[in-house]
């Protein structure tokens, strides 16, 4: 069983939340470690109830970093609020944002993140675009008056989109998969290999209705084989039943997804904004013991300020 270690770095937020949890993932004889930080964990809607704080009630945000290059964030939900107030200060601030689709709960992060707030701050936004419209034309749409009190132009530091769909590219030393996976609305899934270590990133999938063993073909190639699945973790086979059509999965399904991929670690990830730490508690004991007879060799739930470590 991986150990889990405290971290007391002394900011306002994740100074006793950040526990760093090691896992040699099946490390490839590599060098610089990679980290992969949950800011924000939870689908849906925010949801900062005391029943709900151990867990951690904000939208889906996860840094990966490592020594070698700027950071990669996985969707700017009200986590990226978060991770702005974890960062040092710095004059050239550059981070790459892969955001998965433009419901709220992973985009309404953006303009409360504290480095576009500095001059010379440079935020790369990759995103997937509905038929006849593009990234920027959607943040410039949701982030401007009325929905909110400015453009998102106006923000000192520079935000530059980047119309995401089915593509391979390079972001400085890591590389990154996209492709579009079954939810409501285009959406897109990442895959990012850094270091090594291959992270990958779906936070809401539809289960299909009809055969909840078929996963797509499209979801299977980009976990293939990776070292960390974030996964889409919302409902209880219950609640998926009461609601079919939301665009989520079980967390049954997503242990089905891991297993057909090959994926080493499985993170249970977007909970249910109804589920509270002891909810999420038991469903991530259920699908750890569900996934003993598999080949995927352990079982997570995301929870604010994990952190994983991977590497030798
Ligand atoms: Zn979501
Ligand atoms: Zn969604």
């Amino acid at each position: 069983m991986a150990s889990v270690t405290f971290l007391s770095d002394g900011r306002d937020f994740l100074y006793d939340r950040i526990h760093s949890q090691f896992t040699n993932c099946r490390s490839r004889g590599f060098n610089a470690l990679v980290h992969v930080t949950f800011y924000g964990v939870r689908g849906s809607t925010p949801c900062p109830c005391p029943d709900k704080q151990r867990v951690g009630g904000n939208t889906s945000c996860v840094v990966v970093d490592s020594d070698d290059g700027s950071p990669i964030v996985f969707d700017m939900g009200t986590g990226l609020r978060v991770w702005g107030t974890d960062l040092d200060p710095v004059d050239d601030f550059h981070a790459t944002a892969l955001v998965t689709h433009l419901h709220w709960d992973h985009v309404q992060g953006l303009p409360f993140f504290l480095p576009l707030h500095q001059q010379g701050a440079v935020l790369d936004v990759h995103g997937p675009t509905e038929p006849g419209s593009s990234l920027e034309s959607a943040f410039a749409t949701f982030v401007n008056p009325p929905f909110f009190p400015i453009h998102y132009s106006q923000l000192t530091g520079d935000v530059r989109f980047h119309d995401t769909a089915d593509d391979s590219f390079a972001v400085g030393p890591a590389k990154v998969l996209s492709r579009a996976v079954p939810h409501v609305g285009v959406t897109n899934g990442y895959r990012v290999e850094w270091g090594g270590q291959s992270i990958v990133y779906i936070p809401d999938h539809q289960q299909p209705l009809d055969d909840h063993r078929h996963v797509d073909e499209r979801v299977l190639e980009l976990v293939d084989g990776c070292d960390v699945l974030i996964h889409d973790a919302q409902f209880t086979a219950t609640e998926f039943a009461q609601r079919p059509h939301w665009g989520h999965c079980t967390v049954e399904y997503a242990l089905e997804v891991a297993n057909q991929g090959g994926a080493d670690t499985l993170v249970l990830f977007h909970h249910d904004p109804h589920h509270d730490d002891d909810m999420v508690d038991e469903l991530g004991r259920h699908v750890a013991d569900l996934a003993e007879p598999t080949g995927v060799s352990e079982v997570m739930t995301a929870s604010e300020g994990l952190r994983l470590v991977l590497g030798d």
